[in-house]
């Protein structure tokens, strides 16, 4: 029987678009199982000031799929978000991350280092997210300032009061927020005055065509201005020349993230830097 087909109906089968779906629910899947059988990692990718010192890092999940070897977060973060999969994930991230910062306090040779965890905005919207955050903190004795954490600006479109509220509750415990892939939303000075925040993330597109693009140059000069209008600190990331890093050095930004000072790397690679020791 011929129907009329409207606009929404899917009458024709698509072995792409079958194949993408069968795809994804493999995915989702393994992902479950992955949670299951502890096969996620963090990767630590280092943070360093001006001197090329090692200020801290930023904790970057790793899964080793045991058939398709390692995942890009890129891939399985986003279906982890619409499957809810992201809160158990996300709070595995949030206290291996709690445990390192521990460690590392320990030893006077690494107890300045901060360390910072991407949250999604599933995650950060949880009633419970901040009194999970405090429980850690009081677990893993943490000391104030150590923890960071990364939010988009994506997040920050409803529910603004409750997200607030949350910031200044987690920055009250000595936790810092950060704005992660800043520029690539649509944050105004206003609407940023308002936000309990410690630190701005330039986002890497505008970083990476530094020395080509005038647009970028301009992009990337006002960060800087509005974090300064903010008191905020500021940290570039996707740095991976010389040249890129001087042009932000001259412009006043004076922490830096990207392959130049180092890739994502495991914790034995990364705890036997030597830029990381204090002296
Ligand atoms: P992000 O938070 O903006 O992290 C920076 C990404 O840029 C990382 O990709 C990092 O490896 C990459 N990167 C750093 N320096 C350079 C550089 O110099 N050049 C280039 N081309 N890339 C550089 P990665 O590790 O693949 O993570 C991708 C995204 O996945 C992250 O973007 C973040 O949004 C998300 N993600 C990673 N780990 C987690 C996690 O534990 N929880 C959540 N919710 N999201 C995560
Ligand atoms: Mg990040
Ligand atoms: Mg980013
Ligand atoms: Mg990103």
């Amino acid at each position: 029987q011929a129907k009329k087909s409207g606009k929404n109906s899917a009458c024709f089968y698509d072995p792409e678009m079958q194949n993408k779906i069968n795809l994804r629910i493999g995915l989702e899947r393994d992902l479950r199982i992955g949670i299951k059988e502890h096969q996620f990692e963090l990767f630590y990718q280092p943070q360093v000031d001006n001197k090329n010192c090692v200020i801290g890092a930023e904790a970057l999940i790793r899964w080793h799929h045991p058939k398709q070897g390692m995942i890009s977060p890129d891939l399985f973060i986003p279906i982890a978000e619409e499957t809810g999969l992201i809160l158990p994930i996300g709070h595995w991230v949030l206290e291996t991350a709690c445990k390192q910062l521990q460690q590392w306090q320990k030893n006077s040779q690494t107890a300045h280092l901060t360390l910072s965890v991407n949250v999604s905005y599933k995650q950060f919207r949880q009633v419970e997210f901040v009194s999970q955050v405090t429980h850690l903190l009081n677990e893993y004795q943490l000391e104030q300032g150590k923890l960071k954490i990364e939010l988009t600006e994506s997040m920050l479109v409803d529910k603004m009061e409750f997200i607030i509220l949350s910031m200044q509750q987690l920055q009250s415990q000595g936790v810092q927020i950060s704005l992660d892939d800043f520029g690539t939303g649509y944050s105004s000075l206003q609407y940023l005055k308002r936000l309990p925040l410690s630190q701005l993330k330039i986002d890497r597109s505008f970083v990476s065509d530094l020395e080509k693009d005038a647009n970028d140059k301009s992009i990337v000069e006002t960060i800087i201005l509005m974090a300064k209008a903010l008191s905020l600190n500021v940290i570039a990331e996707g740095v991976e020349t010389l040249q890129q890093k001087e042009y932000l050095a001259e412009h006043g930004c004076f922490c830096y993230q990207g392959y130049y000072f180092g890739k994502p790397m495991p914790i034995g690679e990364f705890e036997s830097l030597e830029s990381i020791k204090s002296d």
